[in-house]
């Protein structure tokens, strides 16, 4: 497919009046809009032109959904052929040729022998919608009703999921110890630091007194993205997925946000060389546009019709722009790619904080990237505590320095980087040289600051 260079944006005034509307009339609750006030109006791989004429590098990515940046030829051309086809664009959860397709190039990529025994089920259009199904799915084939969550977890907004996330609290959730380094909570860190966490859940789930409602499932993100890039441990992964399966307690892996080759295998678990019993996946599968599922072992399929329904199951631009972007990553091996990237990044990243003593921790796993911003404290105690304030001044100087870039972690302290995976050697230096200088710079405003005695 011929791919035209779009002519510059020129900078219009549209910029004002759109952002200004949107603050008279969007929610509270608006998010991404608040500290990233840009308006876009065309994309193409890792940039984004506003409507204020400027060009933005783009290390947001849909929060972590764009694997293959904005408008890549070959979603583009899926999603073309889809509607050039005449093909239903609403089917319910009917059988297409788009979804077969899907189907198989899904099956394809999963881990190990999972593919021999797996069901996947389509759900409603959002992550969320995805661990819905995995909890009811996993509460019906256990006849329990508990569940087993961690400490800086996010699953999603709706009740189920967000009750399985960190910041919530629900009789039925226990909540055990993600392992940490920088911030560990048995204060060691390391491998003896997921020893412990292990070693605690363990006695939990075998002390008749230990007050845990009988789970019917643990859900784990094999790495915390929201909870601030936090990458469980490989060894640990293998005791959860041994504790659970020793106890007949399924495992579901929550692949939202780390699914798609992102973390520098196709899916996270590759990693660990673990098989979860439920994999819980979205945002990058459907090539930019909304699509979840939830694949599983058959063994668990035994929830009636109709158990987890909605109406937008069937999104078959979203299907054809996820085969697209699955067969793609696959092919090109992204996931290798990213799995390069990263660690030069991170390593750069690692550089960089020994110049910046703002910079508590910078970790990661492929290019899912996290830098820890703290406010160190005179006797070098580490960790230090978090420097919100701080973080969101260097996420401001990088949209002025032309980076999106996102926050995340406990008090959103940690400047994220989710990169697409097709970003180039030259672009991820363009990356890394403006993040420098936007951290640098909001460094010295903070030390003029501390001067002054004035704030934020
Ligand atoms: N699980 C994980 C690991 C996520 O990162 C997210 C979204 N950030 C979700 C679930 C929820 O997905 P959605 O926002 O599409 O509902």
């Amino acid at each position: 497919m011929a791919v035209t260079e779009p002519a510059p944006v020129a900078p219009t005034v549209a910029h004002e009046g759109i952002l200004r509307r949107q603050a008279q009339r969007e929610s509270a609750a608006r998010t991404y809009a608040r500290s990233l006030p840009i308006v876009p109006v065309r994309a193409r791989g890792l940039t984004i032109e506003g409507a204020d004429g400027r060009r933005y590098l783009d290390c947001l990515s849909g929060a972590g959904t764009l694997a293959l940046g904005h408008n890549h030829p070959v979603v583009l051309e899926a999603i073309r052929k889809v509607l050039d086809s005449g093909a239903p664009l609403h089917v319910l959860d009917l059988a297409t040729p788009v979804k077969d397709a899907f189907t198989s190039e899904l099956f394809a990529t999963l881990p190990g022998k999972f593919a021999d025994h797996a069901k996947v089920q389509f759900c409603g259009p959002a992550g969320t919608d995805a661990v819905e199904a995995a909890l009811t799915l996993v509460r019906t084939a256990t006849g329990r009703n508990g569940l087993l969550a961690f400490t800086g977890a996010y699953h999603g907004m709706t009740s189920g999921a967000l009750a399985a996330s960190g910041g919530a609290r629900d009789v039925q959730v226990t909540r055990l110890p993600f392992p940490q380094d920088y911030r560990c909570p048995f204060g060691v860190g390391g491998e003896r630091g997921a020893e412990l966490a292990a070693r605690w859940t363990e006695n939990l789930l075998d002390d008749p007194k230990g007050g845990v409602p009988a789970p019917a499932g643990m859900i784990v993100e094999p790495v915390q993205g929201e909870g601030g890039v936090v990458p469980a441990p490989d060894g640990w992964l293998r005791r959860m997925r041994r504790i659970t399966e020793d106890r007949g307690i399924p495992l579901i892996a929550d692949e939202v946000q780390t699914g798609v080759g992102r973390t520098g295998t196709f899916w996270a678990v590759e990693h660990s060389g673990i098989t979860p019993d439920v994999m819980v996946l979205s945002k990058a599968i459907g090539g930019s546009l909304p699509l979840a599922v939830i694949v599983y072992h058959s063994d668990l399929d035994c929830w009636p019709p109709g158990a987890h329904a909605g109406t937008f199951r069937g999104n078959q631009l979203a299907m054809a722009a996820g085969t697209a972007t699955l067969a793609y990553v696959r092919e090109n091996g992204l996931a290798r790619r990213a799995a390069q990237l990263g660690d030069r990044m991170l390593g750069q990243l690692r550089q960089l904080a020994g110049r910046h003593p703002c910079v508590g921790d910078v970790r990661g796993r492929g290019l899912m990237m996290g830098v820890e911003i703290v406010a160190p404290e005179p006797d070098g105690t580490t960790p230090a505590p978090t420097d919100p304030g701080l973080a969101a001044e260097i996420q401001r100087e990088c949209l002025s320095r032309g980076l999106i870039v996102e926050l995340g972690g406990r008090h959103s302290a940690v400047v994220r980087l989710l990169p697409p995976l097709t970003i180039t050697d030259e672009q991820a230096v363009a990356v890394l040289d403006r993040f420098a200088d936007a951290l640098a710079a909001a460094e010295r405003s903070a030390l003029r600051r501390t001067r002054t005695g004035s704030s934020y």
